[in-house]
């Protein structure tokens, strides 16, 4: 018997390659700046980016404040000296032109489309996932697009959720999330009442999720009531 009939879905690194977009957005940026965007530099970035993002996850900075830190930060580790706005904003124009995908994203959509309702629920810039979106083979699977900036309130906040499930209608004991983020997406879950499937696909495990998944192609099978309950869903 299916499970949840209500699908919320979370974009970066869980639909959407977003290391390789970002590599690919950062190489570009750099390389317009005569900078060698190397295996450490481009480590180095995602530290510097991820750490802001859970800083905003945390209430504790907002996103003008990400974004003008994010390269004055890793301009000072670079050595580089010019403008890390222009810098930003070039680099958030060459991300929204890079909308590759996880393998498997469209599959599992298709797969949850005839049998539920699913919207994506993203932390993301407006401007680069909806110019992602525009043309994506994900579009026509979406009964509804969540953006955080647009919604003015951000995963994990439970208003997030609840505004999201409002809109689609979704009951709470019958919607699950999904996404890669423990904080985020997971927490966010938590926070609103709602169950939670964990994608990790390097395998690090946690408790906090009521299931977690290795491969993508996993979810489709716990939300449609093929899998057994628990964490165990992994194995
Ligand atoms: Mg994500």
């Amino acid at each position: 018997m299916r499970r949840y009939d209500w699908v919320l879905i979370d974009g970066d690194n869980t639909l959407l390659d977003f290391d390789a977009a970002q590599a690919q957005a950062l190489g570009r940026t750099m390389e317009a700046r005569g900078l060698s965007p190397t295996p450490e530099a481009l480590a180095r970035y995602a530290g510097i980016n991820q750490a802001l993002w859970d800083a905003y996850a945390r209430g504790e900075i907002d996103r003008e404040r990400l974004r003008a830190e994010r390269f004055r930060r890793f301009g000072a580790w670079l050595g580089w000296r010019g403008d890390p706005a222009a810098w930003d904003r070039e680099y958030m124009a060459a991300l929204g032109e890079c909308g590759a995908l996880l393998p498997g994203a469209v599959e599992l959509l298709a797969a949850l489309k005839p049998h539920c309702r699913v919207g994506l629920a993203s932390n993301g810039s407006t401007q680069v996932q909806r110019q992602r979106l525009e043309g994506s083979p994900l579009l026509p699977y979406l009964d509804g697009v969540f953006l955080s900036q647009e919604m003015g309130v951000n995963k994990p906040e439970a208003a997030f959720f609840h505004r999201a499930m409002a809109a689609l209608g979704a009951v709470p004991e019958r919607t699950v999330m999904v996404g890669d983020d423990l904080l985020s997406d997971i927490q966010g879950a938590v926070n609103a009442g709602i169950d939670s499937i964990w994608y990790s696909p390097r395998g690090a495990e946690s408790p906090l999720p009521t299931w977690r998944v290795t491969r993508l192609e996993d979810v489709a099978k716990i939300v449609l009531g093929e899998r057994m309950r628990g964490n165990e869903a992994s194995q």
